[in-house]
């Protein structure tokens, strides 16, 4: 089974994609991750995306369709994907189904976190992640004990460059214009599911495995 995760940056994508990942043992795809990486090892796919995810525009579909496909036909993707960040655009999705159904593989179920934009916009700013273990932080609601430093490794905590006010504001109506499509396009195969994305960590994955339990696998 495959699924895609759909919703606003700060709807709490990868932090559910990670408790998904654990709960069911599919492995977690996160594009957003894959640039952050290429960036920080300085490959010509890192300087070819830095630009645009400093400005929080989006990487030219052809770009991240060649990695995210190139990443999904590794062997340890076979038990399922949790696409986390990808598709964004009806021409990502269009090439993920093309790709998936010369597996007769599908997507099972898209899960759509909503949140309003206030808290949106205070997840986002307020965001700081572990370059170690990855664990996230929220200077508003879940801060560190020490600041700039992991309660669970000690390792160091950092921003995203892309999380300040000017660029999730831009990041927002990129989303609007670009991505929203999608939920239509999805909703009329009948496999959208839509997630409250307020409350606690768990209760939000709680409902997430349960509307992966009603889906069909492929
Ligand atoms: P994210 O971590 O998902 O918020 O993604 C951070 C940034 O990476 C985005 O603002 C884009 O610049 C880029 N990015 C990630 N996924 C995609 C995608 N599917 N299509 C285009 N750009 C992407």
């Amino acid at each position: 089974m495959n699924i895609i995760l759909l919703g606003s940056p700060g709807a709490g994508k990868g932090t559910q994609a990670t408790a998904l990942e654990e709960a069911t043992g599919m492995k977690h795809i996160a594009s957003g991750d894959m640039f952050r990486t290429a960036v920080k090892e300085g490959t010509p796919l890192g300087k070819l995306a830095q630009s645009f995810l400093d400005k929080g525009e989006l990487v030219p579909d052809d770009v991240v369709i060649g990695m995210v496909l190139e990443r999904i036909s590794q062997p340890d993707c076979a038990a399922g994907v949790i696409f986390d960040g990808f598709p964004r655009t009806p021409e990502q999705a269009s090439a993920l189904q093309e790709a998936l159904q010369k597996h007769n593989d599908c997507i099972s179920a898209v899960l759509l976190l909503t949140v309003p934009k206030e808290v949106l916009i205070q997840r986002v700013i307020g965001r700081w992640t572990c370059r170690n273990c990855q664990a996230v932080y929220n200077t508003y609601y879940l801060a560190p004990q020490t600041e700039g430093v992991c309660d669970h490794c000690g390792g160091d905590l950092y921003q995203r460059s892309d999380d300040n006010l000017e660029t999730i504001n831009h990041r927002l109506d990129v989303y609007n214009a670009q991505t929203m499509p999608l939920v239509d396009h999805y909703r009329g195969l009948g496999i959208l599911h839509e997630i409250d994305g307020l409350g606690d960590v768990d209760e939000v994955t709680a409902r997430m495995v349960q509307a992966i339990s009603l889906a069909n696998p492929c």
